[in-house]
């Protein structure tokens, strides 16, 4: 469960040691500032989740991370910045903590306190998230209008861009080529 770090307690990573929970997730939600990072590696979808819009990478093969093998990240150097991130993740202006991760505690590599983050786990995605929280947020609702659907995952409704939105060229270019690992 993600909660707010304790103030002025400081968290360390133990290492996942064989843990691969959070590589079975079937989504993980984007901002717009990650596309560059991910559209190589997988499918840029969008879905409503608690009836909210979101854009999400599709990480799963329908088990577990398409790129999860043997146990080990397949791309690690590549991985998505939420994956670098983890267990922390940013929250509007703030971050929090999973404290259901089971490498959180009080050995092992520098975490975070008070809102600094150990190198293992930083990644830009976490500078000025509010303003690409709202940035992403401006272009979901341009995106909705021209949303197409492709079926189902898991019982959730996937969607994908039917039109083009002249002001995100480069974000839907990149959210297009991403959609050849579903065979488009
Ligand atoms: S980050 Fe935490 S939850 Fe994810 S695989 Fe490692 S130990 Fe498991
Ligand atoms: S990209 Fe790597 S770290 Fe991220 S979920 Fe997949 S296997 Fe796990």
């Amino acid at each position: 469960m993600f909660k707010p770090p304790l103030k002025d307690k400081t968290y360390f990573f133990g290492g996942c040691n064989g843990c691969v929970e959070c590589c079975k997730y079937p989504f993980i939600p984007l901002v717009l500032d990650d596309f560059k990072f991910v559209h190589e590696y997988f499918p840029i979808v969008f879905a409503y989740i608690n009836k909210e819009l979101r854009v999400l990478i599709l990480l799963s093969d329908g088990e577990k991370c398409r790129y999860l093998k043997d146990g080990i990240c397949s791309i690690y150097e590549n991985r998505p910045p939420s994956c670098k991130m983890y267990p922390i993740s940013p929250f509007f202006g703030s971050l929090l903590l999973d404290y259901s991760c089971p490498c959180v505690g009080d050995m092992g590599a520098f975490l975070i306190r008070n809102g600094e983050v150990g190198e293992s786990n930083y990644h830009e995605r976490v500078d000025d998230f509010e303003e690409k929280l709202a940035a992403t947020s401006e272009f979901l609702v341009h995106a909705e209008p021209n949303l197409k659907n492709i079926g189902s995952f898991k019982d959730i409704q996937l969607f994908v861009l039917g039109g083009d939105l002249d002001e995100y060229a480069e974000f839907v270019d990149m959210h297009r080529r991403s959609l050849s690992f579903l065979g488009f």
